[in-house]
């Protein structure tokens, strides 16, 4: 007990699976999204930046080998060999013809240092001939895919412009099971309108439908989103660091430790983030949920049996 860790990171499962350190580089595939090309809204989600909340990824428009050399020479120093994920982050990355998808898909896994794919999309965006490909690629290498679930209060769904219901993040979660294929549920704690307790039950309720990971966000408001709209019109309660902190932990306490955790903390860009500023120091961010843990002497997991 005594050297294990407070809560099971990302890093944490790599090392323990892999025996060594992982990265994830960052690459945009050229995709959309139905939520902003008309097939569903124009809108898209009320937070989603101009590059579909991928602010990082690598170049659009550049081959997925050149994009994957071009993160490779950001990490260069602290990383000069090991294996990386191929990240497919920006927009919807299962939106596209199957052909497409499966020559993306393989030319980044035939680059030598990839060791396997994440890909990030929409529940409403796993087709059968898309979990099939899903399917082959997770026979024989590393997978997991991501969904953007962020809240299972529908009535914030609504005001978030997902445009998608709870039942269809439920019947893609059935497909991936039924494959074995690893997903992540996305989850946002701040949302307009939200519930105290709508991030914990949504933590929850991703387990219980079987997701391997969960990746929390603390609501960014950034320039040029709907968001902002909501900011400058006072709609939107900007939350406090302790509020974030308390909340998070709480959901770590309620989640099996099994359950991988990829993110604690939003990735603030300072040039496009309003608020809340205090998320720019992402280390302080994650220090203060590791120093709450500890006051409380909670490890993940603790009170997972509360509401088997
Ligand atoms: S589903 Fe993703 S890419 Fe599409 S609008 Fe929402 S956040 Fe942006």
């Amino acid at each position: 007990m005594e050297n294990r860790k407070r809560y099971n990171s990302l890093d944490n499962y790599f090392k323990n699976t892999f025996g060594e350190k992982i990265y994830k580089v960052s690459l945009d595939g050229g995709f959309t999204c139905p939520n902003r090309d008309g097939t569903l809204s124009t809108k898209g989600c009320i937070f989603c930046s101009e590059r579909g909340s991928g602010d990082f990824a690598g170049s659009r428009g550049k081959s997925i080998n050149d994009q994957i050399e071009e993160q490779l020479k950001l990490i260069e120093r602290k990383f000069p060999t090991g294996k990386v994920i191929a990240y497919f982050q920006n927009f919807t990355n299962t939106y596209g013809d199957v052909e497409y998808l499966r020559k993306i898909y393989y030319e980044a896994l035939s680059h030598p240092r990839v060791m396997g794919l994440a890909i990030a999309t929409r529940p409403d965006c796993l087709q059968d001939e898309i979990i099939d490909l899903l399917d082959e690629i997770n026979k024989k290498h590393f997978l997991w895919v991501e969904l953007g679930l962020q809240t299972i209060n529908e009535e914030v769904a609504k005001i978030i412009n997902r445009q998608y219901p709870l039942s269809t993040y439920i019947e893609a979660t059935e497909k991936l099971n039924s494959k074995n294929i690893k997903f992540v549920t996305h989850i946002i704690i701040g949302l307009p309108h939200e519930k105290e307790d709508d991030p914990l039950n949504t933590a929850i309720f991703s387990e219980k439908c079987g997701t391997w990971g969960v990746k929390i966000h603390l609501l960014h408001i950034i320039k040029n989103t709907r968001l902002e709209e909501f900011y400058n019109n006072n709609e939107i309660k900007i939350q406090k660091k302790e509020e974030y902190v308390k909340k998070t932990v709480k959901i770590l306490e309620n989640l099996s430790y099994n359950i991988v955790i990829h993110r604690l903390t939003g990735d603030g860009n300072k040039e496009t983030l309003i608020s809340p500023l205090w998320s720019l120091n992402k280390r302080d961010v994650l220090n203060s949920i590791e120093k709450e843990l500890k006051n409380q002497n909670i490890y993940q997991g603790d009170g997972h049996k509360s509401w088997e």
